[in-house]
């Protein structure tokens, strides 16, 4: 963050007369936290009142940790070292209040990046394929709500020239006071597809609320959006923005064609230029032609962005391939949806190994009602595909298997569990040299207690 002093921030935050005094004004600020057990010497703190931890109780610690100031509610705070203390009616407000401001005394060109499903990993390939050409930041691990975005945006500084930041939302409006505080020039959706639909009902209601952030461009701006999408065309009726489409399809503005899983990684063509992103799975071409989209807007050329794109790293927990002993371990257990089971069930099957393919699988998180229709639809592309073996755990386990069975999978390579603690033995009992397992859940299944117990078995 660039240097500011607590007058200056004094003047952007306050809601009300102050107790601060020019003296005190002139100290410096450095950076923001949120987490005094992560406090760095000049840091302003805010007192978050979060749902399980109120931050007014550790004032104290962050002070000790070398924070310049704090950001609190008067009557919550029992320190009284007004020097140091910033007194406002609503900590969250200012919070945002702050990014809001910060982000507008920036220069850097920001893109912000929404969708159902691949948020992470699209804001990560761009970054990567920017990163070597010009000075940047991007959000931090999966820091894309209120807070994580406030956070995002106070990395910048005035010698960056971009800003990708990822935006999530799990209610309507969500999206849009994200994206009045990130101001994007540019925004991404990387598609629409049943993540959350117990908060968002349905899938046009989904779009609409991903809508947003193109809702918020501005008229020079550009939205960014797979054309392959069914919501590509809604999406982009609501960009005041002039938009560009990416895909496969023959009408989208950038294309990738011969698209093809290598051993060294996912290969593909646009514009006559090669690409070799290496991954395994060939869904990571949407996020690669997105990022190639960006690159191409900030002036790189096809041949830079295909140089930077080849050092592409996945992200740990999104199809993140490790050895384990004689294993190969896909480890795509940070999330789940049906969009991206569907995506981890074409990788496996398409997999090249001697050994056996096989999947375990943890329920697919807050889906409503219709969540154990999703599950049967997902045992049935299991059925359907090259895969060997399913273990299936969690509340939704049952409805899984049945869909395999329709689909004459044989009842003897399915086990069923009611956690991954259940399955884990079984798993381990089963597993050959060259067999290669793929792990994916939704986040509350905590599927990557798996991994850590079959290192623990080698
Ligand atoms: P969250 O909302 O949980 O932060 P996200 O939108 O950031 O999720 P990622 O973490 O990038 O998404 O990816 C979630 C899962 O979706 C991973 O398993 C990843 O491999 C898979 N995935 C990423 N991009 C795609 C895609 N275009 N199509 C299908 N699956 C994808
Ligand atoms: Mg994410």
């Amino acid at each position: 963050m660039n240097h500011l002093s607590l007058a200056t921030l004094s003047k952007v935050l306050l809601s009300r007369s102050n107790n601060f005094d020019s003296a005190a004004g002139t100290t410096g600020v450095s950076g923001i936290s949120i987490d005094s057990r992560t406090v760095q010497p000049g840091d302003l703190f805010f007192a978050i009142q979060g749902q399980r931890l109120d931050g007014h109780e550790f004032v104290k610690q962050a002070l000790e940790r070398g924070a310049s100031a704090c950001v609190v509610k008067q009557q919550l705070v029992s320190e009284n070292n007004s020097a140091q203390l910033l007194f406002v009616d609503d900590v969250n407000q200012a919070l945002t209040r702050f990014a809001y401001w910060y982000r507008r005394q920036q220069s850097a060109t920001v893109i912000g990046v929404t969708g159902s499903v691949g948020k992470t990993t699209t804001r990560n390939m761009i970054y990567t394929a920017l990163a070597p050409y010009l000075k940047g930041v991007q959000s931090p691990a999966n820091y894309n709500n209120e807070f994580g975005v406030p956070l995002s945006i106070a990395q910048l500084e005035s010698v960056h020239q971009f800003a990708v930041l990822e935006l999530g939302a799990s209610q309507a409006g969500e999206i849009r006071s994200l994206a009045e505080v990130v101001s994007p020039e540019i925004g991404v959706i990387t598609g629409i597809g049943p993540s959350h639909l117990e908060h968002f009902g349905t899938l046009q209601r989904t779009a609409e609320a991903k809508a947003e952030l193109f809702e918020q461009l501005p008229v020079s701006g550009l939205a960014i959006v797979n054309g392959d999408d069914a919501y590509a065309d809604f999406l982009v009726s609501r960009s005041p923005a002039p938009s560009f489409r990416i895909g496969l399809g023959e009408g989208n503005d950038l294309r990738a064609v011969a698209v093809r899983q290598e051993e060294n990684g996912l290969t593909f063509q646009v514009d006559g230029t090669s690409f070799v992103i290496p991954v395994m799975g060939s869904h990571f071409v949407y996020p690669a032609l997105i990022a190639i989209a960006v690159g191409k807007v900030l002036g790189l050329s096809n041949q830079e962005l295909s140089d930077s794109l080849r050092e592409y790293e996945p992200v740990r927990g999104r199809c993140h391939v490790e050895l384990v002993g004689d294993w190969t371990v896909v480890d795509d257990a940070y999330n789940s949806s049906p969009v991206s089971m569907r995506a981890a069930c074409e990788l496996l099957s398409e997999w090249p190994t001697p050994g056996k393919r096989i999947l375990v699988m943890g329920d697919m998180l807050e889906l409503g009602p219709d969540s154990p229709g999703y599950h049967r639809e997902i045992g049935k592309k299991v059925a359907c595909s090259t895969i060997d073996r399913l273990y299936v755990c969690g509340a939704q386990a049952a409805s899984v298997a049945a869909g395999a069975l329709e689909e004459q999978f044989p009842a003897g390579c399915i086990v069923q569990g009611a956690d991954v603690e259940e399955i884990q033995a079984d798993v381990f009992s089963g597993l050959e040299p060259g067999d290669v397992v793929l792990v994916k859940g939704s986040r509350g299944m905590r599927m990557e207690r798996l991994l850590e117990y079959l290192k623990q078995q080698v």
